[in-house]
């Protein structure tokens, strides 16, 4: 019998194969449990629910739906733990928090396949961003972990307790990491809820923190929807929450937290400017612009979902980047050459979908790209809208899909107000030649993050999050461990 073709095959030699079962490298169960108390146990009720490509429709497996009862059982566990965790010598905590992160590295090929096989982006960001960026995480806050003192110094640092998390879709593991990593290091311990679109790599995670040893109960994972979520941030035992969403899922969170001693951080959405000069390097900010908007399908938060180009050079970008889409290719998430991977799921099409036909009602006018998409799967072209104004729901709000609205402004101050006129704050990107202007406009800005001649980079070390409705507090970064403790004079 012929050997399974290899799709996807990496510099190493490593290869990936569509017959898992067959290779060894890839593997993924018919089923996943929860992971409570250092063990996966079956969910209380006995439920399931099912994970799919989305790229093909298929199912890749059935994952445990964690009712109220599997939450207590997991807050238990955390709070069990949490005591000899939070007084464990704290370079002991920082090798546990290592160990993770060179099992995330050792495994990370297999991870990068598996992120691209459950939430369809393509394996090219999923191996060289998402997982690498998720392990770096591990290895930063790891190193924190005996260093708190000194990162706050004159104050005495104390873990809050138990952190319950809830994650998106968009990056899986990588937000698993922003959200455990820190709270580790910082002695708390951990009840997780991945996203029920993308629970796999959260599930792999659980096994890597297994192997490393973790003390039982210090990292806990259930997957589950929006109700084993919202179990989760109101349990009466959970002392911190960290959330990272929509901003309607965020209202509802921060209501439910109102009035109770949690202390939280929320990230949501946002509809950054994306803000092009006429002095600027036209062709790299073409580049930045696609970047932007269609790096990970559009499924980023800090997303450069609205150009602001400025009037002179305005016609150029535009066809500049007619052009550059039509080199994008859409399609199967595990081929390295693919530039745009698969929706996250139907529903999210679907909501791509509305404000597309929003857009071209309000007046916009919608341009694609004329790549062929797959039969199967959800697919939404590279999408921009011009003739737009700032009252457009296509430029008000947060689309979370490959579609850019854009605008043009004449003046500094112009660009200025457009980016701050909308309901969010997270991100910002500017390009021009002149160093003072990129100062005047990170000043002027309203936006947790500002990005200049570069856009969608992410570093540990550097803290992320927003204004207004995009969010409270920040992650990552020494802000990030402000988050997980509780700082006294
Ligand atoms: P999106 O709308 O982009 O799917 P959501 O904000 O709905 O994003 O989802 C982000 C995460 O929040 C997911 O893990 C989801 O299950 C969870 N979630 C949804 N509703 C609630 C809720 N009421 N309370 C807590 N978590 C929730």
């Amino acid at each position: 019998m012929a050997a399974p073709e290899n799709k996807l095959a990496f510099d190493d030699g490593w290869q990936y194969s569509p017959a898992p079962e067959s290779t060894g490298h890839i593997k993924i169960d018919k089923r996943y449990e929860l992971f409570i108390g250092g063990k996966f146990v079956a969910p209380e009720k006995g439920k399931y629910f099912d994970t799919i490509n989305p790229a093909t429709e298929e199912r890749l497996s059935r994952v445990a739906d964690a009712s109220a009862l599997d939450v207590d059982k997991a807050v238990k566990a955390a709070r069990k733990a949490y005591g000899p965790w939070s007084r464990l010598k704290a370079a002991e905590r920082g090798k546990y928090i290592y160990r993770i992160a060179r099992i995330m590295q050792e495994r990370s090929r297999e991870f990068a396949v598996i992120e691209s096989l459950d939430g369809g982006k393509p394996i090219r960001e999923s191996r060289d961003v998402d997982i690498p960026l998720a392990t770096a995480h591990f290895f930063y806050y790891a190193g924190w972990a005996d260093k708190l003192e000194y990162a706050f110094p004159g104050r005495k640092v104390k873990p809050l307790g138990v952190a319950g998390q809830v994650i998106p879709w968009n990056f899986p593991m990588l937000m698993a990491s922003w959200k455990i990593a820190p709270a580790l290091a910082c002695g708390n311990t951990v009840v997780l809820k991945p996203a029920e679109t993308t629970p796999l790599t959260a599930m792999k995670l659980a096994e890597a923190i297994a192997d490393a040893g973790l003390p039982p109960g210090v990292v806990n994972i259930v997957t589950g929807a929006g109700d084993t979520g919202a179990a989760v941030v109101t349990h009466p035992d959970v002392d911190k929450v960290a959330f990272t969403g929509s901003t309607s899922v965020g209202r509802v969170i921060q209501k439910a937290l109102a009035g109770t001693n949690k202390k939280y951080t929320l990230e949501l959405g946002g509809k950054a400017a994306n803000i092009v000069f006429a002095d600027a390097a036209i062709d790299q900010a073409v580049e930045g612009i696609v970047t932007g908007i269609f790096f990970n399908q559009g499924h980023v938060c800090c997303a450069g979902s609205r150009l602001l180009v400025q009037e002179s050079v305005a016609d150029e970008v535009v066809q500049k980047l007619k052009d550059r889409m039509e080199t994008l290719i859409v399609g199967d998430p595990l081929d390295k050459n693919t530039d745009i991977g698969a929706i996250n799921s139907a529903s999210q099409l679907k909501t791509i979908e509305a404000y597309l036909a929003v857009g071209q009602e309000e007046g916009g006018t919608m341009y694609q790209s004329s790549c062929a998409v797959p039969d199967k799967g959800y697919w939404c072209r590279p999408t921009i809208f011009t003739d737009v104004s700032q009252s457009n729901r296509v430029v008000q709000e947060e689309i979370f899909g490959p579609v850019l609205a854009i605008q043009t402004f004449r003046t500094f101050d112009e660009a200025v107000s457009k980016a701050n006129n909308t309901p969010y704050g997270l991100s910002g990107g500017i390009w021009t030649d002149k160093g003072a202007k990129i100062f005047k406009m990170t000043q002027s800005i309203r936006a947790g993050v500002v990005w200049a001649n570069t856009f969608n980079k992410f570093d540990p070390a550097s803290p992320f999050g927003g204004y207004k409705e995009s969010g409270v507090g920040r992650e990552g970064g020494l802000h990030g461990l402000g988050a997980y403790l509780k700082l006294e004079a």
